[in-house]
């Protein structure tokens, strides 16, 4: 009844346009947040399958579900609860994103009681001003750090920071406070091997800022991470296309009210198709007056209120049947709406949209790999 396509074989076509947009570096291919909506494991499978250098994900939870269905590839965490435990993590062979001293220390004892090295990433905070060691912290973390090295608890493979894509200007700041908080590190006598700054944002502007790694997320489901510009200007295929059947129609006359508030009343004779898509599948509630869908080949606005459940099309005369197959969004190349057009439409971003795309939608997979 309510379906999201996901077409794996995008997202590994993806990681390739975009890894060959570098020189060279890794790939880390970020599946946060159940791979931005499109499912963690089969994405998991493919990217590994494909070539992804390394997984990354914000919580040691997500990276535990990764290694338990027997992903083998370096998988980086950066978000850590205050109380985090981090021995089974370490003892997972996780990376970790290392933020502040108490991280260090927590994750020393980890290691020490493990007697394994803990593999860690050191985040500086170069102006995003969320986590990562911010410029008063950082000589600290890094006297820490080489301490611990010396102990033998942790190792450092990288230092890590984010962009906050404000501006050029901004953006530049970012990556020269980076280049410094390497070469304090370097300076501090700490050995690592990678830097890593940007995400599909920074890869796409900043050649000169893509280091020995990048890190690639909402590219990778083949959408465009500036407003400015689609998908398809970087090569990029959009992966998920959010689908459901005609439930129902019915004919109905003029000056009939349609959905909560009625918000639309038809002006005459009409066609009502009821789809079984709500608020609680992920299409906002404020899709209501401003998006669009498509049912063969045409597009319908949505004008009657979203509900939790399910929204009405008035169609007119056309010949729409129960069991008819009504597109949300998907790739724009097929003459469907897109998820950054249902973004706008939602005063929103294509990544909150796709993010959200759950409740009752069953996903299914093309391109599998396992
Ligand atoms: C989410 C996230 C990314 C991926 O960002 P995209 O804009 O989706 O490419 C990269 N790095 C960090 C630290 C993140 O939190």
């Amino acid at each position: 009844m309510r379906e999201l396509i996901i077409d794996l074989d995008a997202i590994a076509k993806n990681l390739n346009t975009m890894r060959a947009k570098t020189n060279g570096a890794l790939a880390l291919a970020v599946i946060k947040a159940d791979a931005y909506g499109h499912g963690m494991l089969p994405v998991a499978k493919k990217l590994e399958a494909a070539g992804a250098d390394y997984l990354g994900v914000a919580d040691i939870e997500e990276a535990m579900k990764l290694r338990a269905e027997g992903i083998d590839l370096p998988i980086l965490a950066w978000l850590h609860s205050p109380t985090e435990n981090f021995v089974s993590a370490i003892d997972a062979g996780i990376e970790l994103g290392i933020a502040n001293i108490d991280h260090l220390e927590r994750i020393a004892k980890a290691s020490q009681q493990l007697r394994r090295v803990a593999r860690v990433h050191l985040k500086v905070d170069t102006g995003l001003g969320r986590n990562g060691a911010g410029a008063a912290e950082w000589p600290e973390v890094l006297q820490k750090a080489h301490e611990l090295v010396a102990e033998g608890f942790i190792q450092v493979v990288a230092i890590f920071s984010h962009l906050s894509c404000t501006s050029e200007a901004d953006d530049l700041n970012q990556i020269a406070r980076f280049e410094a908080a390497c070469d304090e590190a370097k300076a501090a006598g700490i050995d690592f091997e990678l830097r890593h700054l940007v995400a599909s944002d920074g890869l796409l502007r900043y050649p000169q800022a893509h280091y020995e790694m990048v890190r690639i997320g909402v590219a990778l489901y083949g959408l465009s991470p500036f407003v400015e510009n689609s998908a398809a200007d970087f090569g990029l295929v959009p992966a998920m296309t959010a689908t459901a059947r005609v439930t129902q129609t019915k004919r109905v006359g003029a000056n009939q009210g349609v959905s909560y508030g009625y918000l639309h009343r038809t002006a005459a004779e009409t066609t009502l198709a009821l789809i079984p898509v709500g608020y609680a599948e992920g299409l906002p509630r404020n899709a209501t007056g401003k998006a669009q869908v498509s049912i063969h080949g045409k597009q319908y606005s949505v004008n009657s209120r979203v509900a939790m459940d399910q929204f009405v099309l008035d169609v007119g005369d056309d010949a729409v049947v129960a069991g008819d197959l009504v597109t949300i969004f998907g790739d724009p190349a097929a003459g469907v709406p897109s998820a950054d057009d249902l973004a706008a439409a939602c005063d929103t971003i294509n990544y909150e949209i796709v993010t959200r795309m759950g409740g009752r939608f069953h996903r299914s997979y093309l391109g599998e790999s396992n």
